[in-house]
């Protein structure tokens, strides 16, 4: 298969918060803190570098994307201070505006979309809660109706429902 390296997709990181891409010299450090990696195929290293080399279409499309957790371990034990996460979230980003989103990530933004949280509440939740002292609903735009106006205003005004394919 011939592949067509995109220098731009560096660049395109870059202006999108991940500064530090060329910072990595490779080492291997973050893949073998990765907890995700221990679980999936996702190898955090392999993904900065498919970056450095322009592998745009094949980075975009990739589920590894997606499989980071966002617990940052690989960032704080980087030698070379690469903000690896900033990088993952810089990519996400171009992938989402090329259409191409993770079907797990997308059934999270539809919940914020509804709901205006990310996680719906539910009974269990709200036993949970009654039992531990705290009125059922939490105080955020899940018990206030004008929040949840402002809130759909927002997602109006930021074309959030376009931006993830709805
Ligand atoms: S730990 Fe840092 S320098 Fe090493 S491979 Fe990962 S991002 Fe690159
Ligand atoms: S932040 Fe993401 S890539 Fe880094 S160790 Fe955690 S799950 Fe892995």
């Amino acid at each position: 298969m011939t592949v067509t390296p995109n220098m731009d997709f560096v660049n395109d990181i870059i202006a999108n918060g991940g500064e530090s891409v060329n910072m990595c010299y490779q080492c291997g450090t973050c893949t073998a803190s990765c907890p995700s990696g221990r679980q999936t195929s996702f190898r955090t290293r392999r993904l900065v570098r498919m970056a450095q080399l322009g592998l745009k279409d094949e980075t975009l499309s990739s589920e590894d994307l997606w499989f980071c957790t966002t617990c940052y371990t690989c960032t704080e034990r980087c030698p070379r201070d690469v903000a690896i996460v900033d990088i993952i979230i810089a990519m996400r980003n171009l992938a989402v505006a090329s259409g191409n989103m993770f079907e797990g990530h997308k059934k999270v933004a539809q919940s914020l979309l509804k709901n205006g949280h990310t996680v719906p509440i539910n009974d269990e939740v709200k036993a949970q809660r009654k039992a531990l002292g705290l009125s059922e609903v939490p105080p955020t735009v899940l018990a206030s109706k004008d929040a949840k106006k402002d809130f759909d205003k927002i997602m109006k005004a930021t074309g959030f429902k376009k931006t993830i394919g709805e």
